[in-house]
């Protein structure tokens, strides 16, 4: 297994044989409010990961207008996992870096909504790419291309 991770009190867990497709860090103020913090979520396809135990799913109109479903552990109510609008991105999941066990290696090519970002933070080397707002299809040619390194 490559990849393994969870909630805080390990009741929702997930596992996978393969890297993200693509990192991305939000910095839209919905996500900071999600999160308490910074988001950096790793897509993956969603056949691509195992997710095991209970959620409770939260939905919302992301940027877009779009309805995104936020789940979280039904025990310790950390966010698990994002399932983007359909209209956005379909049968995408995006996991927390936060939530994998080891992190080593897994770090954002892609930041977006740069115009939402926290003025004390400076651009990260690993960063690629920046996007004004969620920067849809420049994101998903990114994607593609990163499909191939992965
Ligand atoms: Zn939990
Ligand atoms: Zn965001």
């Amino acid at each position: 297994m490559k990849h393994q991770g969870g909630c805080h009190c390990q009741q929702f867990s997930f596992e996978t044989d393969i890297d993200p497709m693509l990192i991305v860090q939000c910095n839209c103020k919905s996500c900071r409010r999600i999160t308490g913090s910074i988001n950096i979520g790793c897509l993956y396809g969603e056949t691509e990961v195992k997710f095991m135990g209970e959620t409770n799913v939260y939905e919302f109109a992301g940027g877009s207008g779009f309805i995104n479903k936020a789940c979280f552990c039904s025990k310790c109510h950390v966010r698990v996992y994002n399932k983007p609008a359909p209209e956005v991105m379909e049968g995408m999941v995006s996991i927390p870096l936060g939530c994998f066990n080891k992190t080593e290696g897994l770090v954002p090519k892609v930041e977006i909504w740069s115009e939402e970002k926290l003025t004390f933070l400076s651009k990260s080397e690993c960063v690629l790419e920046t996007f004004e707002g969620n920067g849809i299809p420049e994101r998903l040619n990114a994607l593609l291309s990163s499909l191939e390194t992965r």
